[in-house]
């Protein structure tokens, strides 16, 4: 299995200048007074690892990710470490010009978000499934109707694909 071994941000939110925060292998915790940043924490991974919405980093704007009065760029690297001790780093920067742009890379080399997801799977990490639970999520989760909640469990089991195909030939 793979981890998250480190994330490096440069002006991203709450994080002036350089800073990188280390994880070890199995559970981690972040703990610290409200406001202090440990969801900024979350969001960072968010923003490397492809998020198609700028609401779910909760900002409005691209601009809003980049430290306040802190010049027009950001960046994230996250590195991700395997059993076999092989590292695979994930990148993204920001950069606020006549337009937000951003670029992302892989192990250095810049790629597509199509080579970001290629690489990630190619490394045993599928973030196409219900890895994030964010903020809030747990009281939606309570206050679910059954079958809503179904409906969620079958999404993380993998299973809700089989419905779309079982509706399609029932249709065909
Ligand atoms: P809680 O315990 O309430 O969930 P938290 O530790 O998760 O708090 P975050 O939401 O990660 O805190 O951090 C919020 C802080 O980040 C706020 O103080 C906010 O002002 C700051 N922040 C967000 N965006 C920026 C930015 N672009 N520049 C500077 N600070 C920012
Ligand atoms: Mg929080």
């Amino acid at each position: 299995s793979s981890y998250i071994e480190r994330i490096e941000a440069y002006n991203f939110k709450s994080f002036r200048k350089k800073k990188t925060i280390y994880f070890s292998r199995g559970l981690n915790v972040i703990s610290g007074p409200n406001g202090s940043g440990k969801s900024n924490i979350g969001d960072m991974l968010l923003f490397v690892l492809g998020t198609k919405s700028i609401h779910s980093v909760r900002a409005d704007k691209l601009s809003d990710l980049i430290s306040k009065d802190s010049g027009n760029t950001c960046y994230v690297i996250v590195t991700f470490k395997n059993d076999e001790g092989k590292s695979l780093e994930i990148s993204r920067r920001l950069v606020i010009e006549d337009e937000p742009k951003s670029y992302y890379y892989v192990n250095g080399t810049k790629a597509r978000q199509s080579d970001v997801e290629d690489a990630l799977s190619a490394f045993g990490i599928n973030f196409g499934t219900y890895s994030f639970v964010l903020q809030g999520d747990i009281n939606d989760f309570v206050g679910m109707s059954g079958v809503e909640r179904r409906k969620l469990i079958e999404r993380i089991a993998g299973t809700e694909q089989f419905d779309v195909e079982l509706e399609k030939a029932r249709n065909d």
